[in-house]
């Protein structure tokens, strides 16, 4: 675990020194929680929007996307219920002044109770080797049935709590299990509170009667507001969907773990609007899609699980996360959720406006359900970013550094590098980049020796480097070298482009979903 927080830390510092990611107001001392992309990072960011936009809009004739504003009628969030419940409760601890939230500090105590248990697992399985019966040790081991027990009622205890939205229950928890503050390691908590998560500001002009306004806290209301819009002019007929991509606030009560959990964030959401009564073959059917759609990746099929919810929403009638191997643990990057038709017939009851389909097939009208896939952009460039972090030893004893990116993904597809500042290389070099710039993000480098400049390049993940050397003068050939496996073969000029297209373009991961 241990090993695993170092990793990270490097991970973190490795995505500022390369421009990655920077923390937000630096010259400033930084503002918590919050985070600026960098040069690299923007462009790794903007190809995985394009990659989900791509996915929903194209490969999908029944989804559509929009673009909504941030800034909502207030009444929205009225209906939506987030006035009254989008809260976290929390609680503070009174010696270290420092403020948690009282459903994490006890999920992390019912994860080291899983961590003990798998550490039993782990050292029976290396005492009996291959004989080793995972399912049998589990059912009959002494230690492993008090663990799990001892978690299953707690686990049960949690959520009866969370439930039922007893901050009383939930702070008797802390007690009783004796769960200490982080920081001072004291047990002198304050009482739980329910605490809002939305940022509140002004509209308008006092004098005029200013009216109060929200940023945000998800996407998806934009998509509900404009359900009616989209289906009369785009003539949709259900089952469809809408697709956005954009910006969401949430006052965050602890802020952490680098862009996993953020005070300004980036969502990319979809709902897609069902007849009722077929919402949980939807559901289940968008489930596997979009499991598939992050393996497409190719950063590890093992690395994902789903997560499904034993608490759900007063709306919800299922739902489900998918989370990802971060090296501080599974984590949700995406929920997937069966949202019934809470939020459209809230907004009728709330307007006014009648928002119904008429069914040609069915010849009747009806309050379409919906199931929602939601997917927090930062989080999803957080998993890309840690799995692809590699320092491999190579043979000649060296480190290198070295993004294995998905290469559709990659912030820089190609760099040509002149192997010497001189003898007309530099120009058949920029050449080169004049022809491939059109259709791929294209560096020129000539400084350095070319070894530390391939060494830049795995830093940040470009997957070809074009080395022009003399010889190309004569036969107008290049050195082609691959990121992963630093082979090096001498193609010609002209077949560069088709070359770097096969591996690099978006196609060929979309594709993949087929
Ligand atoms: P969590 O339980 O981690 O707070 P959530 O269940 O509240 O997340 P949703 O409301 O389902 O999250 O939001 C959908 C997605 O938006 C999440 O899967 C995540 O990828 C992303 N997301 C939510 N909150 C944040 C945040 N503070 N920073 C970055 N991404 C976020």
């Amino acid at each position: 675990m241990a090993q695993q927080e170092d990793v990270f830390k490097k991970i973190v510092s490795h995505a500022k020194e390369y421009g990655f990611v920077f923390p937000s107001s630096e010259i400033y001392d930084g503002l918590s929680a919050v985070y600026d992309y960098g040069q690299n990072g923007v462009e790794l960011k903007n190809n995985i929007k394009r990659y989900w936009w791509d996915s929903m809009t194209l490969l999908h004739e029944n989804i559509v996307g929009i673009d909504s504003a941030i800034f909502m009628h207030p009444t929205i969030w009225k209906a939506s219920g987030h006035v009254d419940a989008f809260n976290d409760p929390l609680i503070d601890n009174r010696d270290s002044k420092k403020r948690y939230r009282a459903d994490v500090l006890i999920e992390d105590h019912i994860a080291k109770i899983d961590e003990k248990i798998d550490k039993e697992i782990a050292k029976a399985a290396k005492r009996f080797g291959d004989s080793f019966d995972e399912a049998q040790f589990r059912a009959t081991n002494g230690r492993v049935l008090e663990l799990q027990a001892k978690r299953d009622e707690l686990h049960q205890r949690f959520s009866d709590a969370m439930n039922a939205n007893d901050l009383e229950g939930l702070r008797q928890i802390i007690v009783d299990q004796e769960i200490v503050c982080p920081i001072s390691g004291t047990k002198n908590w304050t009482e739980v509170r329910q605490f809002n998560l939305m940022f509140k500001t002004e509209m308008g002009s006092t004098a005029d009667g200013s009216m109060t306004v929200y940023l945000r806290p998800e996407t998806a209301q934009g998509i509900f507001v404009n359900y009616l819009n989209v289906q009369k002019t785009g003539r949709m007929r259900i089952p469809f969907g809408i697709a956005q991509i954009g910006k969401a606030f949430r006052n965050e009560i602890v802020a952490r773990q680098f862009i996993f959990r953020m005070r300004e964030f980036e969502q990319m959401e979809m709902q897609f609007f069902v007849r009722p009564g077929e919402e949980l073959k939807w559901f289940s059917q968008w489930k596997e899609w979009r499991l598939k759609w992050h393996k497409a990746l190719g950063l590890g099929d093992e690395k994902y699980r789903y997560h499904d919810h034993e608490k759900l929403a007063h709306y919800a009638n299922a739902a489900t996360d998918i989370e990802f191997q971060m090296p501080f643990g599974f984590k949700e990057v995406e929920g997937i959720h069966s949202r019934t038709n809470f939020d459209l017939s809230q907004h009728e009851k709330f307007s006014g406006k009648k928002i119904q389909y008429f069914d040609p097939e069915l010849n009747e009208s009806y309050t379409p359900y919906v199931i929602e896939t939601s997917i927090g952009v930062d989080r999803m460039f957080l998993s890309v970013l840690c799995s692809s972090y590699e320092e491999e030893k190579l043979e000649n004893g060296e480190t290198r550094v070295v993004l294995h990116l998905p290469a559709p993904l990659a912030p820089v597809k190609c760099a040509v590098l002149p192997l010497v500042r001189k003898d007309g290389l530099p120009e058949k070099a920029r050449e080169i980049v004049d022809e491939l710039k059109f259709d791929f993000a294209t560096h020129y480098e000539e400084k350095d020796a070319i070894g530390k400049r391939y060494r830049r390049q795995d830093a940040i993940g470009t997957p070809f480097c074009i080395t022009v050397d003399h010889q190309t003068l004569e036969d107008n050939t290049v050195t082609l070298r691959e990121r992963d496996s630093m082979k090096q073969t001498r193609v010609p000029v002209d077949q560069l482009h088709a070359l770097i297209h096969d591996r690099v373009s978006l196609a060929s991961l979309l594709r993949k979903l087929r």
